[in-house]
């Protein structure tokens, strides 16, 4: 078999510029490829990096893939080296929709505002925002935190919690930014507030917080993992689990909590579908800000975990609640369609 290669980088800009540990984030730059096969057989990947998750810059993609573009006499010649993650995700997904049975148009499992995750602004603006995102069908939130002062936040959660539907969950994302003390006041909050830690896991929480992630920084393993036997609440790990290194030696650990998985940055579908088998059903999915075509790979990935795992709805709802962040309209094309208009 031979494999015509071809990759087109894109650049879309956030509305709004996104404020992440290493300043403000305005453009998303990623590579789509395209391969196909001598019997004309298609399938896309896309290449998304996330430098400060541990994977290849944009540049080093680019490099790789512009090298590749061409007529591959074989699949190893797509080969892709560990230091390239979302380049391994790329090419992961392209192979493996190429070589698919064709299946009927619209098998895309049917998800609604309930199967994601709504964004909630940090601070005291989640007061105001979460009923919108209610009333458009969203039942899990996720807020950002250790952003403000620990008490004002605290004093937040406990009006959010107040006042969001008995149906609602609520995620409590820290990105690592909080110290042991902190991280040991959100949670004795969250546990006297009455959360059943282990609930979200099975996906049939009736209401309240889900879990609290990433308290400290992936340097501090031990005192998570002490955290999450010495509290209710349940912690999730995602920048300690974005590379492959780091997710299985938090499996090797014996790492008790959740992981939140960013499939297109985390790369060979196979070899980390893999890893989910081990960890089960403890495993909420998130994007990495793709474009529909990572998007497609990481939502076929995740249904496929939760049907084995979670056969019943509702599962852990989705961390793809990226529509209209950015400033086109590429969200409607379909991968085709967007190759098109690179
Ligand atoms: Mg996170």
């Amino acid at each position: 078999m031979k494999i015509w290669v071809e990759q087109k980088p894109y650049r879309r800009r956030f509305r709004q510029p996104l404020r992440t540990a290493h300043g403000l984030w305005r453009w998303r730059q990623g590579i789509l490829l395209r391969c196909q096969d001598d019997a004309g057989r298609v399938g896309f990947g896309e290449a998304a990096p996330l430098p400060w998750f541990g994977t290849e810059t944009l540049d080093q993609a680019q490099q790789f893939w512009r090298q590749k573009a061409g007529w591959l006499r074989t699949e190893a010649a797509l080969l892709v080296p560990d230091g390239l993650p979302a380049s391994q995700f790329a090419v992961g997904a392209a192979l493996s929709e190429m070589t698919a049975a064709p299946g009927p148009a619209g098998s895309v499992y049917p998800l609604g505002h309930e199967d994601i995750c709504g964004l909630l602004p940090a601070g005291g603006n989640a007061l105001e925002t979460w009923s919108g995102l209610w009333t458009r069908g969203h039942r899990t939130f996720k807020w950002k935190v250790g952003v403000f002062p620990v008490a004002a936040e605290l004093a937040w959660l406990e009006s959010l919690i107040g006042q969001l539907p008995a149906d609602c969950r609520l995620r409590l994302d820290a990105n690592g930014g909080l110290t042991l003390q902190e991280a040991e006041a959100w949670l004795a909050r969250c546990d006297a507030l009455g959360i059943a830690a282990g609930d979200s896991i099975q996906g049939s929480a009736s209401g309240g917080i889900e879990y609290l992630e990433q308290p400290l920084p992936p340097g501090q393993f031990e005192a998570m993992q002490r955290l999450s036997h010495q509290f209710e609440t349940a912690i999730a790990l995602d920048e300690s689990v974005s590379t492959r290194v780091g997710r299985e030696t938090c499996d090797r650990q014996n790492w008790p909590g959740l992981y939140v998985i960013k499939p297109s940055i985390g790369g060979y579908p196979a070899r980390l579908k893999a890893f989910l088998s081990r960890v089960g059903p403890r495993v909420t999915f998130s994007s990495a800000f793709e474009t529909v075509v990572g998007r497609q790979a990481v939502l076929g990935l995740a249904l496929e975990h939760y049907r084995q795992y979670l056969p019943q709805r509702p599962f852990p709802a989705l961390g793809l609640g990226t529509a209209n962040y950015f400033d086109d309209d590429w969200d409607h094309l379909t991968p085709e369609a967007l190759w098109q208009t690179l």
